[in-house]
């Protein structure tokens, strides 16, 4: 062995990146892909937020920020926290991205061998995060509603269960968890006292029925949020999370010697952005949701989503890994449900894309099932 290859620490070998690596590889090859592999929105960040972000660079807010956020965003997003759920002990900190906020919960949750519940499929980085702090990742089968069933979670519950980990609306399904199963989750979790901790970076993408945080029944849930969603901010990097004081004042802590803080300017950008109203985004996404559900369910095998913008069919012959091999052949660029999953059985279509782009789309999927 080199000695390049001794000095890398054991923690970055229990998980690694190849099969979403192996896509990107495929999807470079193409030429003008129809692309529906897309994890965020194709609208661009609107304009007030654009103006917002370069008159704060304009304007030299281009410091280090507040450890906490700057108190323009974090006072206007505590206030719209404490206006929501009235908790008495519910603070709230700005962070580096969603993901800044789901490591920095690991962080200061997990010891080693702590167990943490997630749901399977579930977003790509959880299972990762999870064993790169030396948690266990216990990973529940939600196929094929890709509901959360609470009854499940009960029995998986170990004295070693520290976290159980929900995303809804979620990636990839597009699934959004029910009001009466948020409930018994969060009932449960106060019940054998474990941390809950709810990534409702999708919260905005609802279609059917109003969003529910199982924050509304646990006081004592940790809630991880963000910008990159629902104001196409993903390379801005701004996020929040919001619980219990003593645990945000650990994750302060950990902010202050890692990640430091979210960028000031887009900080700045990010106070304009609450006062942007992006609900006619959520119901141009809704349009798309019905176009792509109608454009394939009568030959595909697919749960119809109530968020997020993902659709997460069963491949109708195949794995999902070879299915989309196929699609790939067809010029279709979609992702196979393997790499957000222990099952390789189904695929990811994202409809973050122009109604052209996805009635073409449609065209390849229509014609994938039907040709034997
Ligand atoms: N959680 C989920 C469920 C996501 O889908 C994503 C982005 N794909 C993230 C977190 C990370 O988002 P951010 O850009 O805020 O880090």
């Amino acid at each position: 062995m080199s000695d390049e290859m001794k000095w890398i620490a054991e923690r970055t070998k229990t998980f690694d990146s190849s099969g979403i690596r192996k896509v990107f590889d495929l999807a470079s090859k193409m030429e003008n892909p129809i692309n529906l592999s897309i994890g965020q929105p194709d609208f661009d960040v609107p304009q007030p937020v654009k103006d917002a972000c370069i008159e704060a660079i304009q304007n030299g807010k281009n410091g280090y920020a507040l450890t906490q956020g700057m108190p323009v965003l974090r006072d206007k997003l505590q206030a719209e926290v404490d206006a929501e759920y009235g908790h008495d002990d519910r603070s709230l900190f700005v962070c580096s991205g969603t993901s800044g906020g789901l490591f920095l919960t690991m962080l200061s949750l997990i010891n080693p061998g702590d167990e943490v519940i997630i749901f399977d499929p579930y977003f790509v980085m959880y299972d990762s995060l999870v064993k790169l702090v030396g948690g266990k990742p216990v990973v529940l089968n939600t196929y094929p509603s890709f509901q959360i069933d609470p009854d499940q979670v009960a029995a998986a519950i170990t004295p070693k269960t520290k976290l159980i980990l929900l995303n809804s609306p979620a990636n990839p399904t597009g699934v959004v968890a029910s009001e009466e199963a948020m409930k018994a989750l969060a009932d449960l979790a106060a019940k054998h006292g474990i941390a809950l901790l709810s990534d409702e970076i999708y919260r905005r993408f609802c279609y059917d029925d109003s969003f529910v945080s199982p924050a509304k029944f646990n006081p004592d849930t940790i809630v991880i949020d963000g910008f990159s969603k629902s104001h196409a901010m993903t390379g801005w990097r701004l996020g929040m999370v919001h619980g219990p004081q003593a645990i945000i004042d650990t994750m302060l802590k950990l902010q202050q010697y890692t990640f430091v803080c979210a960028p000031q300017p887009a900080q700045w950008a990010g106070a304009a952005a609450m006062d942007f109203d992006v609900q006619p985004y959520v119901d141009s996404y809704s349009d798309k949701r019905d176009m792509l559900i109608d454009g394939i369910q009568d030959l595909y095998d697919v749960t119809v989503p109530g968020g997020a913008f993902y659709v997460f069919p069963k491949s109708p012959r195949g794995s999902g890994t070879e299915f989309v091999t196929r699609a790939i052949e067809n010029n279709l660029l979609i992702i196979p449900g393997g790499i957000f999953s222990q099952h390789d059985t189904h695929f990811r279509i994202s409809y973050a894309a122009d109604d052209a782009t996805i009635q073409k789309g449609i065209e390849v999927l229509r014609a994938l099932a039907l040709n034997h």
